[in-house]
């Protein structure tokens, strides 16, 4: 495998950089928790910054140029995405996978009514997306999901619920998997709709985060009508399409953690730079209150993190080169997803740990160091082993999968 990116991703990466720098503002308080920016007030600007965001032609990079895409390979989409990440730009995927993993699937398996309808309005940053397969009983689990969506004539009648579908509450569409029939053997029975967030008989309850952000929600569907023309790819097939799906998502969400870290880890170094010893030998007189360890200890600690952090972004960029040779690359894919948000959660309670008590203060305390970002980041990343699967599914994934562990 050759380990260098190319020239035009080398570049992509340093045009995202340069947008950040032009378009992020400072302050801006976005994209340090995962959906924030789709909250209260930081959503007019996250709006704002999708049509941006569309000029460059960065959110049409998996699809084809008839349906406005750019068709960049998934290397260049996952570049993207990182960087888009790292320097915390809101809007990148269009609320949660509509440009990571909805776009693709709708481009691989959609009709062609649907690739006209979605595609160009994802591309020109018009359209938000949602996810809805999360249910109050079922997770993990999703082949026990009760959502329904029962025929009638040509027609669907959707009800049920769904849970922790994150920025619900500003989302255009839903992509919402369904039982059309009752065979419960595994993966038969489920289809995927895409369903209009505004459809009467949605309604949307906020759930606050732990940080205290409403990014997810509660969404209820009570007889919600469809037609067949919002059927993803076939009746009863959505098991199919899944393997694809929770390949981009893992592989991507992962790609995603490991950015923040390497930003939070960035930061901390510059930081500690800043106090006017790069190589930590007065890490101890940073400040007279600071508890730190001992100086040698903090630098290895540091390298490290700074060690990992490259070992993740390997792991992304093999799921994805991989997957842009056309093989399998499910367990490759959680692999990234249990190592990013391990990392992420063992990154943020060293830094926290590093800075001593002040590690502890949020962003808006007097005194906080970094902004307050070792504290966001240390209760923020918590989720990260939930969201796109559990760490013990990723881990049975890997067992048996790759490892040829036994199932039960
Ligand atoms: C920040 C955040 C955002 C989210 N956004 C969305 C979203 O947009 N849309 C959406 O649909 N969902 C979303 N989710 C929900 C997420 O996908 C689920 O929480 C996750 O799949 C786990 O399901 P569960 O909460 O029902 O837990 P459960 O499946 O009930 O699991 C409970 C515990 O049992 C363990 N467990 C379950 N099965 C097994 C097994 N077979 N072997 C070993 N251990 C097992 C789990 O690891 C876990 O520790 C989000 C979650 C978070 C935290």
């Amino acid at each position: 495998m050759d380990f260098r990116l190319s020239p035009e991703d080398l570049a992509l990466r340093r045009d995202v950089a340069a947008f950040a720098a032009r378009e992020v503002p400072g302050d801006w308080q976005g994209g340090f928790e995962y959906g924030d920016e789709y909250c209260g007030e930081m959503w007019p600007f996250t709006r704002e910054m999708a049509g941006k965001l569309a000029r460059q032609g960065w959110l049409g990079m998996a699809w084809p140029a008839t349906y406005g895409g750019t068709e960049r390979p998934v290397m260049s989409q996952l570049v993207y995405y990182e960087e888009a990440i790292y320097w915390r730009i809101p809007s990148f995927d269009m609320g949660i996978g509509g440009i990571c993993n909805v776009g693709p699937l709708i481009a691989a398996y959609g009709t062609e009514d649907q690739k006209r309808e979605h595609l160009p309005e994802l591309a020109r940053g018009a359209e938000f997306w949602c996810v809805g397969y999360s249910e109050p009983n079922s997770g993990s689990d999703l082949n026990s999901l009760t959502t329904t969506a029962r025929r009638n004539g040509d027609r669907f009648v959707i009800n049920g619920e769904k849970i922790w579908t994150s920025a619900a509450q500003i989302a255009d569409w839903c992509w919402l998997l369904t039982r059309t029939a009752s065979e419960t053997k595994k993966g038969h029975g489920l289809t995927i709709f895409v369903v209009p967030m505004k459809r009467p008989g949605v309604a949307i309850r906020p759930i606050n985060n732990m940080a205290g952000h409403p990014s997810f929600n509660q969404v209820f569907f009570d007889n919600v009508e469809v037609g067949e023309e919002n059927i993803l790819g076939q009746i009863n097939g959505a098991w199919g399409y899944m393997p694809l799906l929770l390949t981009l998502e893992r592989t991507f969400a992962g790609a995603g953690s490991i950015s923040r870290t390497r930003r939070l880890l960035d930061e901390t170094i510059d930081y500690l730079h800043s106090r006017g010893n790069p190589t930590g030998s007065r890490l101890q007189t940073l400040d007279s209150r600071l508890q730190t360890p001992d100086s040698r200890l903090a630098r290895h600690r540091l390298a490290d993190l700074a060690i990992e952090v490259e070992a993740g972004r390997l792991l992304a960029y093999r799921a994805a080169w991989l997957k842009q040779q056309g093989a399998v690359c499910y367990t490759e894919a959680s692999m990234v997803r249990l190592y990013s948000s391990q990392l992420e959660q063992k990154t943020a309670a060293a830094v926290m740990t590093l800075l001593g008590p002040y590690g502890q203060l949020t962003w808006d305390s007097p005194g906080a160091k970094l902004g307050g970002r070792a504290e966001r980041l240390y209760r923020s990343s918590i989720s990260e082993s939930i969201l796109g699967g559990t760490t013990e599914i990723q881990k049975n994934i890997i067992a048996t999968r790759h490892l040829g562990l036994p199932g039960k």
